[in-house]
């Protein structure tokens, strides 16, 4: 298929510009390949050469809710720029977008999350919440809860902040260290049950949370931050009991609750935000990608009442970003919130993973199949050498990523040794189908 599209520079220019002057994120030097996008609608993007793809990773960041090339996003976007552009929320001033986004925020958040400060993404949030933490303990006497709880293979971010808590050890390869008093615990990946030795999953890792604990010492320990369903590692929801039993010892211990919810708010797992029912109970929520489905950057870090009160008092608040609040991209999120209600996106999601897991289900019989996991709208199918080792198969998923896109134009990612799924919510039944055909294949 070929875009109607009138292109003023050729497929191979743009590439060739592309490798002359833009720092790709992850990408290494010897890679000369590019694959450069200039239209999307719906769940298809198009690329320069005229190649269309099935998108299904949602703009392969994870977002896209509503789709790519939506008029009333774009119609969003043109009206509030007209209007009023940006004013800061800086001090005192404001602007009317930011104030009606933060009511919708708090409207859809679990009880008791009423406060929110903007950011332009994930990880500015997640810095945001590792520094209102510290800064509530300080307020209340307490000015040495510095410490970060977080766990191995759990992505917040790439920031000095935010990769601190990361659990990745390459965001940092050359460029560190990172900050000091951040610790990682195991994550729960219960199909890998040799971390836990024999044990219950849970069991062990409320073991090696309260040894940890005891470590550095409770009362030293300003939060914990992690994923309600960790999206990095590979699409891995927690057992049942896993956060319910973390966020009691906390508790415990007047340690903070922060649920990392940049990949699965917003309908991604088929409802609004996914802590609140997997009995998380955060004290803060970090939001971001389908916050405005990618229209425009945004992030917003929801928090307890007591909490944005308590960082506003005295000093206030010493935090901020010029961009705090945009006009333009406030206005997007609430047009992207009203599609997905007015769509049902939420409950649409736990249709599209149906779709998925059905279609995938000669797939998951494979022997290189090690689990496929579907959670709402993100499915990851894990690849092994062997399942009986469960022996992770690292060149499998990169290959089959790469072919599923230049042989089937289907756009997946890998993670490791898993491949992921995480389509605009508006995938169709067809669409869902060719692409487990062709994943399957
Ligand atoms: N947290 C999670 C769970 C993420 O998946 C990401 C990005 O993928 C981030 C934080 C960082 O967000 P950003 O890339 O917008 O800074």
């Amino acid at each position: 298929a070929s875009t109607a599209r009138t292109q003023s520079m050729s497929a191979a220019e743009l590439e060739d510009l592309d490798r002359r002057h833009l720092i790709h994120p992850h990408q290494r030097a010897a890679q000369h390949e590019r694959h450069v996008m200039v239209r999307g609608e719906g769940c298809h993007v198009w690329d320069a050469h005229g190649t269309r793809y099935l998108d299904m990773t949602g703009a392969a960041n994870w977002l896209a809710q509503v789709g790519h090339g939506r008029p009333e996003l774009a119609e969003a976007a043109a009206r509030q720029t007209s209007e009023l552009e940006y004013f800061t929320s800086f001090d005192v001033y404001s602007n009317d977008k930011s104030i009606l986004l933060a009511a919708r925020i708090a409207d859809l958040a679990p009880e008791g999350l009423d406060r929110v400060f903007l950011t332009n993404g994930g990880s500015e949030g997640v810095d945001t919440a590792i520094k209102a933490a510290r800064l509530f303990h300080s307020r209340r006497g307490e000015p040495d809860r510095t410490w970060i709880i977080s766990r191995r293979f759990g992505y917040h971010g790439v920031t000095y902040g935010a990769g601190s808590a990361s659990g990745f050890d390459h965001l940092q390869f050359g460029a560190g260290p990172f900050l000091p008093n951040f610790e990682k615990v195991t994550p729960p990946l219960p199909y890998h049950r040799e971390m836990y030795g024999g044990e219950d999953p849970t069991d062990f890792l409320l073991r090696e949370l309260e040894e940890t604990l005891a470590r550095i010492g409770p009362d030293k320990v300003a939060a914990m931050i992690g994923e309600p369903v960790m999206g990095g590692a590979g699409v891995v929801p927690p057992p049942d009991d896993y956060w319910p039993r973390v966020r009691e010892l906390l508790g415990r211990h007047g340690i903070l609750l922060i649920a990392d919810e940049v990949v699965t708010a917003f309908g991604r797992t088929g409802a609004w935000f996914d802590s609140a029912r997997r009995g998380m109970a955060p004290d803060m929520i970090v939001m971001a990608k389908g916050l405005t489905s990618g229209y425009a950057p945004l992030g917003a870090v929801l928090m307890r009442t007591d909490i944005g009160d308590g960082i506003t008092e005295d000093q206030g608040f010493a935090h901020g970003f010029t961009y705090f609040g945009h006009a333009a991209s406030c206005a997007i999120a609430l047009a992207n919130l009203d599609l997905i209600e007015k769509e049902g996106l939420v409950d649409r999601a736990r249709q599209v993973g149906e779709w998925l897991r059905d279609g995938l289900a000669s797939a998951a019989e494979l022997p290189h199949v090690g689990e496929i996991r579907v959670v709402g709208a993100m499915v990851g199918i894990e690849l092994v050498v062997s399942r009986d080792t469960r022996e992770p198969l690292f060149a499998g998923a990169g290959a089959a990523t790469a072919e599923l896109r230049d042989v089937h134009q289907v756009i997946t990612r890998d993670y490791g040794n898993t491949i992921v799924l995480a389509p605009p919510l508006v995938l169709d039944r067809d669409d869902a189908a060719r692409a487990t055909r062709a994943i399957t294949e």
